[in-house]
């Protein structure tokens, strides 16, 4: 502990040092004093004992006079170390004898051994703490007797060191005090730049301002010291200075490492990742609030066909611009993320009621059925939404966004630009889609599907085509309808397969139905919108033709005019190489959705299906009536053929044949029939 620091050890060892030094100097004072003092009352003694003798002389040259012996003695009494004195005659036969004042005699003491007595030497010596004189009385050559006086030295010595020592200790207190003092200010004033190192290190660590300096004086081996320390400073800060810049930069990088793992590159919107942990957060916090939330899931119609006709840069433009006016029309608090595609999702914060549900999803269909001003284009698209609350979905979040993803797609199903509030009734069909869905790829396997054939007859009544209808006898769902999973096939990729099928199979059996009509009747084939994007199966249909040597012009494609109209430049490039085989092209389901007639005069067609719908209302309405007349006026000024789908009355046919149409097809004719039905007949 003392020796910790420098300060301490160096302080420790001064006043060790200064102690020590006044010791040894103290002692050897003492000792000098001790001798001086012996010194001089040896010569004291010397004197007195001389005088004495000498007094005694007279005294007993002949006869003793005890009396005046013994006064001379007594004068001995002012000398208070005087233990005892003896006088002996010639003999060393003892004549008088004398005991100081203060001295009390013990028996060894005054038994003095002569013997040893006779021969000590005369004079004055030291000898066991007492001072003792022995003197010859008389001359040496006529000895009249011996004196002897012993003194006592020890004693009155240390009485006279102890007052010495009473003198003098103040005075070396005072001189140690002093040297002690001393000596601490001048470790002090040594210590004293290393001590502002100290705080400036301390402060340096409190402030962690790197740009402090030192001050440099003082003595050169602290002014060298300070300097380094500065110089050192100098280098920290500068490293310090670095350091933040690069600790700015990562942080910079960070931010923007963030934003391209969180937020849509394109839109800036929360992308994916984002949203769906935003999402698991609040289904957690409002199960734990007991509240509801609410999900929207759009999707715009018609993009694919924006990014065909105008290319991606307008694609790209287009989505910014849906996300700028969808922000504008939602509420602040909505999250609105973009999942990628055309695909976006809306989490709406509170749960908005029923009619403010129903307003927000209607402000957003009718805003974004605005044409939008991209470039120097007017395009127009749609939006389907989906919506869901948390409740049904039992705040999971992946339920829960498939729940808003079937009311999506319900949206889409009833004819787009609306919106659908998910029910659980709704997952049941999902179930069967996906069922459904998964079953498709095995039941081509397992020869699961067959083709019914309806036939078409011409306004004389007579066959003149069949129409190749699927059907699908599920092992594990029975019947299912072509209306029900071909949709499904649609939505799930798979109809391209499903469309494959029909071809070969319609190509196999081309001549066993041929052989039934020995005219010239046409089988027509359904392709669906997926289909006519794929040129690949152009190649697929020739070698199907190759291969079982089918004359093209018994094959008719029928397309739907939605799946025309959705991918024109595709379908019609796709079709003219179809009629450049030499099959001809019907447009199937006309007047069921769209109600343009231009693009007729652009398309490569032969003939015109006009939709169920028309047929039905016949003599119903008669709107219908005066439209179905005008289609079938327009088609013949166009050239096409005329085909009405779905007759299924007397009076029906009737009209269409009256009015010049020129095929017919429905249940009044035939119903749709297997091969070996038709071969019985
Ligand atoms: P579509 O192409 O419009 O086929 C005509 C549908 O009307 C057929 O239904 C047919 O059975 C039905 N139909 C014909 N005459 C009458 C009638 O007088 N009254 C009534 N009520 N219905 C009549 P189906 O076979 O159920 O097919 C439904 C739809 O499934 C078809 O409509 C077509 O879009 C699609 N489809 C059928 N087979 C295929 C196929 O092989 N490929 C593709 N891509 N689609 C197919
Ligand atoms: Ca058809
Ligand atoms: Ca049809």
């Amino acid at each position: 502990m003392l020796f910790r620091t420098i300060k301490n050890t160096t302080t420790t060892l001064t006043v060790v040092a200064i102690c020590l030094v006044c010791a040894a100097v103290l002692v050897s004072s003492v000792e000098e004093y001790e001798k001086l003092y012996l010194e001089s009352t040896r010569g004291d003694l010397e004197g007195l004992s001389e005088n004495l003798a000498n007094d005694l002389v007279s005294l007993i040259t002949t006869e003793p006079d005890t009396f005046e012996v013994t006064a001379t003695l007594l004068r001995l009494d002012r000398y208070e170390n005087v233990k005892y004195a003896v006088v002996y005659d010639s003999h060393w036969q003892r004549l008088n004898m004398y005991f100081g004042p203060l001295f009390t005699p013990s028996a060894s003491e005054i038994n003095i051994d002569l013997d040893r007595l006779k021969l000590s030497p005369l004079g004055v010596r030291v000898k066991d703490g007492e001072l003792i004189a022995l003197k010859l009385v008389g001359d040496a050559r006529l000895p009249l007797g011996y004196l002897l006086i012993v003194n006592d030295a020890v004693g009155p010595l240390n009485k006279s060191k102890l007052t010495l020592l009473k003198r003098v200790l103040p005075l070396v207190l005072l001189v140690l005090f002093v040297a002690i003092v001393g000596s601490l200010l001048i470790q002090r004033q040594l210590f004293l730049p290393l001590s502002r190192l100290s705080r400036f290190a301390q402060k340096i660590q409190e402030t962690h301002d790197y740009s402090l300096r030192i001050n440099i004086d003082g003595k050169q081996e602290v002014t060298e010291l300070s300097r380094d320390i500065n110089s050192m400073m100098e280098t920290i800060n500068s490293e310090t200075q670095k350091n933040i810049n690069y600790t700015d930069q990562l942080k910079e990088q960070q931010k923007a490492m963030e934003r391209l793992a969180n937020f849509d590159g394109l839109t800036g919107l929360p992308n994916r990742q984002f949203f769906m942990e935003t999402l698991r957060l609040e289904l957690a916090k409002a199960k734990r609030d007991e509240r509801n939330l609410v999900l929207m899931y759009f999707d715009l119609d018609g993009f694919k066909g924006v990014n065909d006709a105008f290319g991606h840069e307008v694609g790209d433009l287009l989505l910014m611009e849906v996300c700028r006016r969808t922000k504008s029309i939602l509420r602040d608090g909505d999250l609105i993320s973009r999942l990628g595609g055309d695909e976006f999702l809306i989490l709406l914060h509170n749960e908005p009621n029923e009619l403010e549900l129903f307003e927000i999803a209607e402000r957003l269909v009718n805003g974004l059925n605005v044409p939008f001003a991209i470039q120097t284009w007017e395009v127009q698209i749609g939006v389907s939404i989906g919506i869901a609350r948390a409740s049904d979905s039992n705040f999971n979040v992946s339920e829960f966004i498939s729940n808003a993803d079937i009311a999506m797609y319900r949206s889409k199903m009833a004819g787009r630009s609306t919106h659908t509030v998910f029910v659980p009734d709704m997952m049941e069909d999902n179930k069967r889609r996906l069922l459904i869905a998964n079953s498709i790829s095995n039941a081509i396997k397992h020869n699961e599907f067959s083709i019914h054939y309806q036939g078409k007859v011409s306004a004389d009544e007579v066959i003149v085509g069949y129409e190749a209808l699927i059907r699908w006898n599920s092992e594990s769902m029975g019947v299912v309808s072509p209306a029900e999973f071909i949709p499904i096939a649609e939505q799930s990729g798979k109809i391209l397969s499903i469309t494959k099928w029909v071809i070969k199979k319609v190509c196999q059996e081309l001549d066993q139905l041929l052989a039934i009509h020995p005219g010239e009747i046409v089988v027509s084939i359904n392709l669906s919108a997926h289909d006519i994007k794929n040129t690949l199966l152009i190649d697929y249909i020739r070698t199907m033709f190759v291969r079982y040597n089918v004359q093209t012009s018994h094959i008719e494609f029928e397309v739907t005019e939605s799946a025309y109209l959705e991918n024109f430049d595709v379908a019609n490039e796709f079709l003219k190489q179809i009629r450049d085989m030499g099959c001809s092209i019907a447009l199937d389901d006309f007047g069921a959705g769209y109600s343009s007639l231009g693009y007729l005069t652009q398309i490569h067609l032969n003939t015109l299906k006009i939709d169920k719908q028309f047929v039905d209302n016949l003599n119903v309405s008669k709107r219908s009536t005066l439209v179905t007349k005008t289609i079938i006026e327009m088609a013949k000024q166009l050239n096409l053929q005329i085909c009405a789908e779905g007759v299924e009355t007397r009076e029906q046919a009737d009209f269409l044949i009256a009015n010049g149409c020129h095929q017919l097809q429905g249940y009044l004719f035939a119903k749709p029939m297997s091969l070996l039905e038709l071969l019985k007949r």
